[in-house]
């Protein structure tokens, strides 16, 4: 059995134990009051599990994934093997039922090795989610369930050529015959969408245009192997290239009554309340590559010499390795406040908007700082640190751009303003 397996092995049942007992097994209560920032031993396992995982199987492979964009299927199934992909599934699934926290926790070190396989596995999650939120038992147990016996993979198709920010646009369309709804469109962008076994699919039911968002659209669970669905070709990104987007296109496809998620109209609620719970992953995952980026600007500082001293001598470098440290421990921070908000039942809208934009800017300045640091070699591909700023630039675009998570910031503070004066 490889060191891997073992420590899954062990501590798998752990995971499963601690999604169904408040008291954790740890010497130490953990607080459920006040502000603790300790991990409990079986989160410090789960981590730990993630991160030996990252070390072995993902950092060894990434720049060949990159090379080549081949998705990486023998590491999403390996992970599968060891318990690090599902973990939110519910138990009577067959999942471990664990909360967004522990996800982040999981998605923080694979970004460090790779954000192109942490979207790969992510977006399996972000598919998921709706499911999660708003299927019934049977629908949960047939969809979810299927992801638990085999390492499948799912997908969340809402964007499409004509419409990404402004999602009440689109235009795929589902009309009701009998007893099926009959699905025509095109989504774009679709993460997973070549390799997913089910997706995710939002269509407009109500063709009045003055009918308001949170009734027009329904949300429905579609099989890939479906007649009239096909994956378009697999596009050529400018990073995380390991991860497979795709458009999809929609033909006449025949959906059963059994497959609409909650009722019809019901869709746009969905297809939103989902970024609750996958916005603090995505600005865990901007922080693994923060991470990422400082420990390898970090170390070549210390190397690299000029004017007889190391670069990290000189206080222009080491105040840039001082700020990328701030940034790195903010978005924590901010991922770590905005899933602890989700999983204790609290309303996290805002502020998983706030961790998922910091981020994503933070990701941003510390790939493109880490460039500045190794000179010309930060240009150059035999070095790791042009791929994190190539990677970096998604995460200010995809669940949201920042402009958008700026919009639904300042809207919700603007709303409190007024009630506060009113
Ligand atoms: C690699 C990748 C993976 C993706 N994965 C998925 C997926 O799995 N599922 C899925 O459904 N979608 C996915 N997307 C789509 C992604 O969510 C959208 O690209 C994103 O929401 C932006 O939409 P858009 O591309 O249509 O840009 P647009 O909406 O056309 O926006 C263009 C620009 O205008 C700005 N803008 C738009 N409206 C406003 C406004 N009101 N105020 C201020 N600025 C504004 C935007 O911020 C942006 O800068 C993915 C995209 C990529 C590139």
């Amino acid at each position: 059995m490889n060191p891997i397996s073992q420590i899954a092995r062990a501590t798998r049942p752990i995971y499963r134990k601690l999604s169904t007992t408040a008291s954790l097994s740890s010497a130490k209560p953990i607080p459920t009051t006040g502000y603790c920032f300790e991990l409990s031993d079986e989160q410090k396992a789960l981590q730990e599990l993630a991160r030996k995982f990252t070390k072995d199987e993902i950092i060894p492979n990434a720049a060949h994934y990159d090379k080549t964009g081949e998705y990486p299927w023998p590491i999403v199934k390996k992970a599968w093997e060891v318990g690090l992909m599902n973990s939110h599934i519910p138990e009577h699934c067959g999942g471990m039922n664990l909360g967004v926290f522990d996800q982040c926790l999981v998605a923080e070190e694979i970004a460090f090795g790779c954000t192109g396989v942490m979207t790969a596995m992510e977006a399996s999650g972000l598919g998921q989610a709706p499911v999660i939120l708003a299927g019934t038992k049977e629908q949960q147990k047939k969809y979810l369930g299927r992801l638990i016996e085999e390492p499948l993979v799912a997908a969340y198709c809402v964007t499409e050529p004509v419409a990404g920010s402004d999602v009440a646009g689109i235009k795929t369309k589902a009309e009701k015959k009998g007893d099926e709804w009959i699905l025509n469109g095109q989504k774009m962008w679709i993460t997973n969408g070549g390799v997913a076994n089910w997706y995710f699919v939002l269509a407009r039911t109500n063709p009045d245009p003055k009918c308001p968002a949170s009734k027009a659209f329904t949300g429905f669970i579609v099989e890939r192997d479906w007649p009239g669905v096909t994956p378009g070709r697999k596009e050529q990104n400018m990073g995380q290239r390991a991860s497979d987007t795709r458009g999809i296109t929609f033909e006449d496809v025949r959906i059963p009554k059994e497959n609409v998620l909650i009722g019809e109209g019901a869709g746009f609620k969905i297809a939103m309340g989902t970024f609750d719970k996958t916005r603090p992953p995505v600005g865990a995952g901007a922080t693994g590559l923060a991470q990422r980026a400082l420990y390898e600007a970090t170390k070549y500082s210390l190397e690299r010499k000029t004017f007889g001293v190391p670069i990290a001598h000189h206080q222009a470098v080491a105040f840039l390795l001082a700020d990328m440290a701030v940034g790195v421990e903010t978005a924590r921070l901010a991922w770590m406040r905005a899933a602890w908000m989700v999983d204790h039942g609290q309303k996290n809208t805002v502020l998983a908007s706030v961790a998922k934009l910091h981020a994503s800017e933070i990701a941003n300045k510390a790939a493109s700082d880490a460039v500045q640091i190794f000179g010309g070699n930060g240009f150059n591909q035999d070095y790791p640190v042009e791929k994190l700023m190539r990677d970096a630039k998604i995460y200010q675009i995809y669940e949201g751009t920042s402009q958008i998570q700026r919009i639904i910031i300042s809207r919700e503070l603007l709303a409190a303003a007024k009630q506060s004066n009113a």
